[in-house]
């Protein structure tokens, strides 16, 4: 994938596109929300519902989870709902009917594709979460839209093919991942994926550590999925619930800065921050370190991206600095949790390795879920995938999704689960 990298002033546009806003907030944004029903899409949903002046819910999309997606219908009247699997569009359409809403159901790829490119939205929230969220936020790329990024796997398998969409289409990605919006604040609005020309010296991501940051490496074989998924500071979807306690989210918010703001991945640095109160920082070349600072918060990151470049009151009361006790800074224990490591192995390996990461933890993730292996074996899993993997030239996005597929079946075939 290297070899479409952008190159010159493809990468200053496709910067300058992430930072220029081609509506202000004096006109209304309609957005279109995929992955309305989970943890991101309610707390935008929370921010939209704050401003009917400004922010209008124009399309909304889910897997399954009909009824939620009912609720959302019924109260924010949009003009289109997609749900993925067809028999819970059709009791969608029902009960909608039933309501007396007029919000038009769509199923399947099409319908998910179909809500990207609502032609009505000019900003499409992308909180599907996993490598799934790809093909619907490369449709939206391709249609120029002001891209909210949630799903950070789209960006880990997409990887410059998907930056490289964007600028084509015209279209801009705004973070939305708190470390990200914290850099992307923390960066000059000029930036241009080029940290030299603009003095950056490296990128701080900060870690809550997850549940486990003080448990023993005896003690990790046997931790059940309800506490992996009982974060500290964060209440998010099961699997970046997971991610956050193996530490591959960590990893995958490495990818996923060195892919948004063009900095090699030795001058991405990770640090423990058992509040998650500064979200991440930018140190530059004259010694100044930035910093963003805030409640852990999704709709702050989401409110700034929906707003950007003017402010919006996301709901988030005022942050008080002598309430919070001190804030702790620690290292990566990269024994308990090698998994940050692990991406950085498959950053320098190269693309096809960040997807093969990816769909490896996928599959890994969703076993240890469903309580068919150990929390121990994810991280083991991975290690192995990796150490298996022969390189690959990826130069699409089929490509790409062909790897995390053959990785997939892989991973699968390592863990004795059968096909999937
Ligand atoms: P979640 O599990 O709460 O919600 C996921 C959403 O995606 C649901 O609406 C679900 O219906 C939809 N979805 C799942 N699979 C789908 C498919 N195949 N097709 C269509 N829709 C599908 O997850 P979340 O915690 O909201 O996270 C969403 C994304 O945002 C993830 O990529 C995650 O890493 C990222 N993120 C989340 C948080 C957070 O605080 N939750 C913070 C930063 C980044
Ligand atoms: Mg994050």
């Amino acid at each position: 994938m290297g070899s479409v990298g952008l190159r010159g002033r493809e990468h200053a546009r496709a910067w300058r596109d992430m930072r220029v806003t081609k509506t202000s907030l004096s006109t209304t944004r309609t957005v279109a929300v995929l992955g309305a029903t989970g943890s991101v899409g309610g707390s935008t949903l929370d921010v939209i519902a704050r401003h009917p002046d400004r922010l209008r819910l124009g399309a909304v999309a889910a897997r399954s989870n009909w009824d939620k997606l009912r609720d959302i219908c019924v109260r924010f009247q949009p003009k289109l709902a997609a749900v993925l699997d067809a028999d819970a569009a059709l009791q969608l359409e029902r009960a909608l009917r039933a309501s007396g809403s007029r919000t038009e159901v769509m199923s399947g790829a099409a319908g998910l594709a179909a809500v990207a490119t609502f032609a009505q939205a000019d900003t499409v929230l992308a909180a599907i979460v996993g490598a799934a969220g790809l093909r619907p936020t490369i449709a939206a790329a391709a249609m120029g839209k002001r891209i909210l990024l949630a799903n950070k796997e789209a960006l880990v398998v997409g990887g410059e093919i998907f930056m490289a969409a964007a600028a084509t289409g015209g279209a801009s990605v705004l973070p939305i991942d708190s470390e990200h919006n914290a850099i992307f604040q923390c960066l000059p609005p000029r930036y241009a994926r080029n940290p030299r020309a603009f003095g950056v010296r490296r990128l701080l991501l900060t870690a809550s550590g997850g549940p486990f940051r003080n448990r023993g490496a005896e003690e990790l074989v046997a931790v059940t999925p309800e506490e992996a998924c009982s974060h500290p500071n964060w209440v998010m979807g099961p699997k970046i619930s997971v991610d956050s306690a193996t530490m591959m989210n960590k990893g995958l918010e490495v990818i996923e800065a060195h892919r948004l703001f063009g900095v090699d991945d030795c001058d991405i640095d990770v640090v423990i921050h058992p509040q998650s109160i500064v979200h991440s920082l930018v140190e530059y070349v004259d010694g100044s370190v930035l910093a963003q600072l805030g409640h852990p918060d999704m709709r702050t990151p989401i409110a700034q991206a929906l707003a950007y470049p003017d402010r919006i009151d996301a709901g988030v009361p005022s942050f008080d600095l002598t309430a919070r006790g001190p804030l702790q800074f620690e290292a990566v224990d990269a024994k308990r949790f090698p998994c940050v490591r692990l991406a950085y192995d498959a950053l320098r390996a190269g693309d096809y390795a960040t997807v093969a990461l990816n769909a490896a933890n996928e599959v890994a993730v969703a076993a240890f879920l469903e309580r068919r292996i150990a929390f121990t074996d994810i991280a083991r899993t991975l290690s192995a995938v990796l150490d298996a993997l022969s390189p690959v030239a990826l130069s699409s996005i089929e490509d790409a999704m062909q790897c995390d597929e053959r990785t997939r079946r892989e991973t699968r075939a390592i863990l004795r689960l059968g096909a999937g």
